[in-house]
């Protein structure tokens, strides 16, 4: 069975069809690229599996449960977590302290206990903080546990928000534009860093991509959007040489 199941969704906005009848099965463990120009309905596809948005019409399962419209803090418990095409970090905070929220907020933090400071409290922050150091640790980011998240330099905090998604302890990690305003050296370095998450952290992931090196470099099966429609889904060596591909999306 399939971890995700996506059966003929659509999202509509007033009278424009972002998504189209998209189907899509995930196995568990697979890394899928979905790629296709601005405006495709990428990130919506996101914002459907996430709960943000409800489809105008058909279903998406996460093992096996219909999760099309569910509230979107269920939908991350069960196990699917994101990052955004635009950084959400909490600048002005640590790099420490953004971990620890995003852990905070998942393992539903105690206020009472949290008000009154008392021995569950502590327990509870100790725990926090030690998974926080042991994520980044991880991902590499320990030697700035103590910097400002906005004083990182960039292609750090794209690793600070994926660190965030994953003290979510997710089994999907849905990545958008993770290379977003990368240069190619750290978008290769970054492709390196998706591939050793993925076996640390035993992943299934989603990756939308504009860099088509990184896409083609780690992905198994790549997913070719436009205007809301599937035009193409295969291996990157059959969408790289797909006509349909090359005409609309590459631009040759
Ligand atoms: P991509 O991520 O592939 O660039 P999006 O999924 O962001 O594309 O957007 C797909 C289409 O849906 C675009 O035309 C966009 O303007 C539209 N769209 C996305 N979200 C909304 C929204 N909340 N309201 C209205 N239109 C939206
Ligand atoms: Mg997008």
């Amino acid at each position: 069975m399939p971890i995700l199941e996506i059966n003929n969704v659509t999202k509509e906005f007033g009278g424009l069809t972002a998504v189209s009848n998209l189907n899509l099965n995930v196995s568990e463990g697979e890394l899928i690229g979905i790629i296709g120009p601005n405006g495709a309905g990428k990130s919506t596809v996101f914002n459907l599996i996430t709960g943000i948005y409800k489809p105008t019409k058909g279903t998406i399962k996460f093992k096996g449960q219909d999760i099309g419209g569910m509230e979107p803090f269920k939908i991350s418990k069960l196990g699917i977590a994101r990052t955004f095409q635009n950084l959400r970090l909490f600048k002005n905070l640590s790099v420490l302290q953004n971990v620890k929220i995003a852990n905070q907020t998942f393992a539903g933090y105690d206020i009472l206990s949290a008000i009154f400071r008392n021995q569950k409290y502590k327990a509870q922050e100790k725990e926090i903080k030690e998974n926080a150091l042991k994520l980044l640790e991880i991902v590499g980011l320990s030697e700035f546990i103590n910097e400002k998240a906005g004083k990182l330099p960039y292609g750090f905090q794209r690793k600070l928000e994926i660190a965030r998604a994953l003290a979510m302890k997710p089994s999907i990690l849905l990545l958008d534009e993770p290379a977003a305003g990368m240069n190619p050296d750290e978008s290769l370095e970054l492709m390196e860093f998706i591939g050793k998450i993925r076996k640390d952290f035993d992943l299934t992931i989603i990756l939308i991509e504009h860099h088509m090196e990184v896409v083609m470099g780690i992905c198994e099966r790549i997913l070719v959007l436009n205007f809301g429609k599937t035009i193409v889904e295969g291996t990157p060596e059959e969408i790289q040489n797909s006509p349909e591909v090359i005409s609309s999306y590459l631009g040759e």
